[in-house]
């Protein structure tokens, strides 16, 4: 990681996976090293909020665009900010396509997050058939172009942006350092572009198949500024080795 003016952040997702000795296990774990040099969070699937201690810095993995009323099985911002959560993942390319969630409604997820005062993680990337036909960055540029059209580029200043090709989520095919830099450049150009200060601040993510082995890798590049992890999250030593990697 190097010296800038981004704190680095590791995030755990455990989509829809874990168990109450799960979150015992990872506190214990977490709390026997001093991490202080980067953020870290978990976002557990949501009856588990509840449970966790003090010490974890928490987040969800999807809230509804709606603020209550007649929305079953949703979950508003304003309850998991009750819940003492600080992130919320929006845009996540499994709520994209299991729940048909397009850009639009994606952006308009943004916008209740950062009016609830928490930080939306802004998860964006491309299927394999996109990069294959080399058209990762008019890809990208539409899924980020929907937030900018609805909220402005200054909301950046208040968004995490984590970097998924869905190519390597879950599929233990991780993008080489050099290609998760190339296209965290670009996010940041794309940004710089219409503000250069919130470029500089905005953390950017990249998510795909990070483990304890590659973290460190991809971590040193000059754009990644911590991961959004799945799979390892679930292992709370592989987890702390990841965090670690960023604690740098
Ligand atoms: C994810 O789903 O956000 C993710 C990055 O998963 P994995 O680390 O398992 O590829």
């Amino acid at each position: 990681m190097q010296t800038n003016i981004r704190r680095s952040l590791v995030v755990g997702n455990w989509k829809m996976n874990g168990d109450k000795s799960l979150i015992g296990k990872m506190q214990s774990c977490l709390s026997q090293v001093d991490l202080g040099n980067m953020d870290w969070a978990i976002c557990p699937p949501a009856p588990y909020l509840g449970l966790f201690d003090s010490s974890v810095r928490l987040g969800v993995q999807n809230v509804s665009q709606f603020d209550s009323g007649a929305h079953t099985g949703e979950t508003s911002v304003s309850m998991v900010k009750e819940l003492g959560c600080q992130y919320v993942i929006v845009g996540h390319s499994e709520r994209r396509e299991d729940n048909f969630e397009s850009n639009e409604i994606v952006a308009l997820k943004v916008q209740k997050i950062l009016d609830a005062g928490l930080t939306p993680i802004l998860c964006i990337g491309e299927p394999e058939s996109i990069r294959d036909a080399g058209n990762v960055f008019d890809y990208l540029t539409t899924q980020l172009n929907a937030v900018v059209t609805l909220l402005g580029i200054s909301a950046f200043a208040n968004i995490v942006l984590a970097y998924e090709p869905i190519w390597a989520i879950g599929t233990g095919k991780t993008a080489s350092p050099e290609q998760a830099q190339e296209v965290h450049a670009f996010i940041r150009e794309y940004l710089a572009k219409q503000d250069s200060n919130i470029a500089a601040g905005t953390v950017i993510l990249y998510g795909g198949s990070v483990k304890g082995s590659n973290a460190q890798e991809l971590f040193s590049q000059a754009d990644v500024d911590g991961g959004l992890i799945g799979g390892a999250s679930l292992n709370p030593e592989d987890f702390l080795s990841i965090c670690l990697a960023a604690n740098q």
